[in-house]
């Protein structure tokens, strides 16, 4: 059965009634909009970053400043584009001066993120940084330890992927990142054709990565939508 009209009447239909004009945390106070995400509400692919920047939060579209601009060369590389996947963050709305999301932000917002997850139920999700990569991982481990391992996961009772990757900002402070991020996401396509049981307790999820060749990727300006270091933004 094709659900793909079902899955984008109800995500608008979600996105209307409870993200919008949410009130559930002070951050409404200070945004410009609610960023909801954006893509094909049916894709496969789901990508997850921090919050909504200066630009995001002027346009109402994730990932359009510099770390977008290099996230869409990284799926150019492994042959995607913006439309075919879903993107979207941790928190709906931006935090004043690009600072860290708050706990108690990020307890508030996770119900609409694992919502989408819900209706749009990809097969992989790569989670972008620390902040989407210890939400939707439940543990700890920070994203210079985990990133490029993927782990079986359950959301909502589906079961999918969970890639932990480097924040793309990341790599516009820290050029020979850019490397690292190009290795992580060549395995991509190929993660992305798994399918994926929760393994028994205990028991160790194991396949043979397949390369992929990716298009080298240049980084032509520095961030302008971030301020402050790179680990106060909590990108390694
Ligand atoms: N833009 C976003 O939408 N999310 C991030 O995490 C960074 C920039």
């Amino acid at each position: 059965m094709d659900d793909a009209p079902a899955r984008a009447a109800q995500l608008a239909d979600y996105h209307v009634r409870e993200v919008v004009d949410c009130v559930r945390c002070p951050l409404h106070q200070t945004r410009t909009q609610v960023v909801l995400g954006s893509g094909d509400p049916n894709a496969e692919l789901m990508f997850v970053g921090e919050a909504p920047g200066y630009h995001e939060d002027r346009l109402g579209i994730p990932f359009v400043g510099q770390a977008g601009k290099l996230l869409d060369k990284l799926l150019a590389g492994i042959g995607l584009t913006r439309e075919e996947v879903f993107v979207a963050n941790v928190l709906k709305c931006r935090p004043p001066g690009n600072r860290d999301p708050l706990a108690a932000e990020i307890e508030e917002c996770e119900g609409h993120l694992f919502r989408q997850v819900g209706i749009i139920q990809p097969k992989l999700i790569c989670t972008l940084g620390n902040f989407a990569t210890k939400l939707i991982s439940g543990r700890p481990d920070g994203i210079s330890r985990v990133h490029g391992h993927e782990l079986p996961i359950e959301i909502g009772g589906h079961s999918l992927l969970l890639y932990p990757l480097f924040h793309p900002a990341a790599a516009l402070y820290t050029p020979s990142m850019l490397a690292t991020l190009e290795v992580d996401f060549a395995r991509i396509p190929e993660l992305t054709g798994r399918t994926v049981s929760i393994p028994a307790p205990g028991a160790t999820a194991t396949a043979p990565a397949v390369t992929v060749e990716a298009e080298p990727i240049t980084v032509a300006a520095p961030a302008d939508a971030l301020v402050g270091e790179p680990e106060q933004l909590g990108l390694f």
